[in-house]
C-alpha cells in the first residue's frame, strides 16, 4: 500500500515512511492510496471470530504486503491484548468501552499498534529510532507505555512541569527502561517547540534517525478502525441499522470508523459530538470551518480549537460537502449537560460514565430522538472514569474506585530528569545521553 498526502496525492510514499515521517514533507497527513473493501464473507461470520483475528484481517487489507504475514499478526497480537467490550447502558444505547489497556484510554490501541510497528522497521535497520513527543497529558501515557520495552526504540516524552495532573505524571515518569520523562520548566507550547526545533536541527538529525509519535500518524490511526469491527460484531441484531456517536477532539476516532465504513462495515451514520469546542458540528450545519482557541471544558482531552485531522474527513470525501453531511452529523454539548447526563445514567443504571464518553452519550440519545426508529446506537466510551476521578467525584457525590493498574502506577516513585526550556540545553542533553 501507498500512502499520499492530503495537500498532494502525487505524492507518494511506502509505509516505513508514512510512519517514520509522521507528517508529510509538505506538511499534509498522509492517506491510504485506496481503501480496499473487505468480502461479504467476512462480514457474514464476523460474529464468530475474536477481536485479534478481526484486527488481523482489518489491517492486512490495508496495510497490504508491506508487513509480512506473520509480522503483522505478531503487531497486532500485541496490540490487541485487552478486550473492547460493547456493554449496554440505555434502551437502544450501547456504550464501546475503550479504556481497558494500560493507560485505560483509547489512545493505547494507536500507540501501540504504532510502536510495534516501528519496532518491525528498527530491526530492518542498525540504527536505534528516537521517538519525540510532547504532551500534556494523555497523548504521554499511551505512547510510552505502548514504546515500554521495544527493542531498537528510545521515546523522550517531555512535559510541562506543575501542568499535568498526578495521574497521568505518574503514568509516564515511572516506567523507566527505553523511556525518559523530560520536565520541562515552561508550558506544553515550550515542549512541542522544543520537539519542533529538533526535528529541524542538522546536527540532531544527521546523528540521529528521529521521530514523532503524535496522533497525526497513519499508524496510530489504522488501528483505531479495528475495535469499530469488533463492535459491529458484538451487535445482536444486525438487521437493524447501527449508528455510532464519537466523542471527537481532534477526530482521529472518527477518521478511524469512516476507514471502517470505506473497508465495507454496515455503519449507517457517525454522530461527530463535542463539548463547547464546537468547530466541526458548526461546519456540519452550515458548511464554514472557522478555527478558534480552544475553551477548556470537563471533557479537556477534546479541548481542541482547530482538529487537526479535519483535513483527513474533507480527503476522504473529496471535499463533497452534500456527501460528507449525509454520512456525519454533529452535536455540540456543554459541562452541565454533561455532568447531568452522568448523573442521570448513574441514577437510573449505576453506570459510570466518564465525562468524554458522556458526551458521547449526549449525542448518541439526541440523534436517536429526532430519528425515531428502532436503530441500534453505540457511543464509545474513551477513557476510563477513574482517569478524570475529581469531576466524576464531585459530579456523582461519592468516590469512585482507583483500578489496580492505575493504583501500581501512583506507588511507583516518579523519575524525571528537570530541564529548562532553550533549545541548546535540550540539544545538549540530547548529544550527551543518546
Ligand atoms: C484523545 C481523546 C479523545 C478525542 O479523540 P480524537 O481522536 O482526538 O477525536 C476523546 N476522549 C479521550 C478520553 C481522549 O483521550
Amino acid at each position: 500500500m501507498k500512502f499520499y498526502s492530503t495537500n498532494n496525492k502525487n505524492l507518494k510514499v511506502d509505509l516505513k515512511e508514512a510512519v517514520t515521517q509522521g507528517l508529510a514533507p509538505d506538511n499534509g497527513l498522509y492517506m491510504p492510496e485506496h481503501i480496499p473493501v473487505l468480502p461479504k464473507e467476512f462480514f457474514d461470520t464476523i460474529h464468530t471470530k475474536s477481536f485479534r483475528d478481526i484486527a488481523f484481517i482489518v489491517a492486512q487489507n490495508i496495510i497490504g504486503d508491506d508487513v509480512p504475514a506473520d509480522e503483522l499478526r505478531r503487531i497486532v497480537d500485541h496490540t490487541i491484548q485487552f478486550d473492547a467490550p460493547v456493554v449496554e447502558v440505555d434502551d437502544h444505547a450501547y456504550a464501546l468501552e475503550l479504556f481497558h489497556g494500560p493507560t485505560l484510554a483509547f489512545k493505547d490501541f494507536g500507540a501501540r499498534f504504532m510502536s510495534q510497528l516501528l519496532g518491525y522497521f528498527a530491526k530492518e535497520q542498525s540504527q536505534e529510532i528516537i521517538v519525540l513527543v510532547a504532551t500534556s497529558g494523555d497523548t504521554g501515557s499511551a505512547v510510552a507505555n505502548g514504546f515500554l520495552g521495544v527493542k531498537g526504540t528510545k521515546v523522550i516524552v517531555l512535559y510541562p512541569s506543575g501542568k499535568v495532573s498526578e495521574i497521568q505524571e505518574k503514568q509516564f515518569t515511572t516506567l523507566g527502561q527505553n523511556v525518559i520523562a523530560l520536565e520541562v520548566d515552561g508550558t506544553f507550547d515550550d515542549c512541542q517547540r522544543l520537539v519542533k526545533q529538533a526535528f529541524l536541527d542538522d546536527v540532531l538529525r544527521k546523528k540521529y534517525f528521529l521521530t514523532s509519535a503524535n496522533s497525526i500518524n497513519i499508524a496510530r490511526l489504522i488501528p483505531q478502525s479495528f475495535y469499530y469491527f469488533y463492535a459491529y460484531a458484538q451487535v445482536k441484531d444486525k438487521n437493524k441499522p447501527v449508528v455510532i456517536s464519537i466523542p471527537s477532539g481532534n477526530f482521529g476516532n472518527l477518521t478511524g470508523g469512516l476507514l471502517a465504513q470505506r473497508m465495507g462495515l454496515p455503519i449507517e451514520r457517525f454522530i461527530a459530538t463535542t463539548n463547547v469546542n464546537d468547530v466541526v458540528p458548526e461546519y456540519l450545519k452550515t458548511e464554514v470551518f472557522t478555527p478558534r482557541p480552544s475553551r477548556q471544558t470537563i471533557s479537556n482531552a477534546m479541548d481542541v480549537g482547530n482538529p487537526s485531522n479535519f483535513v483527513r474527513l474533507l480527503d476522504l470525501f473529496d471535499k463533497d460537502f452534500a456527501r460528507l453531511s449525509k454520512d456525519i452529523v454533529g452535536y455540540a454539548f456543554s459541562d452541565d449537560e454533561t455532568r447531568a447526563a452522568m448523573r442521570h445514567i448513574y441514577a437510573s443504571t449505576d453506570y459510570v460514565m466518564d465525562p468524554h464518553g458522556a458526551i458521547g452519550y449526549l449525542g448518541l440519545i439526541k440523534y436517536l430522538e429526532e430519528r425515531g426508529e428502532d436503530i441500534t446506537g453505540i457511543f464509545l466510551e474513551t477513557a476510563h472514569p477513574a482517569k478524570f476521578k475529581e469531576v466524576v467525584d464531585e459530579t456523582l457525590s461519592r468516590p469512585i474506585d482507583i483500578p489496580l493498574p492505575l493504583q501500581r502506577f501512583l506507588e511507583q516513585p516518579k523519575k524525571s530528569i528537570p530541564m529548562k526550556s532553550d533549545f541548546e540545553g535540550f540539544k545538549d542533553f540530547l548529544l550527551s545521553t543518546l
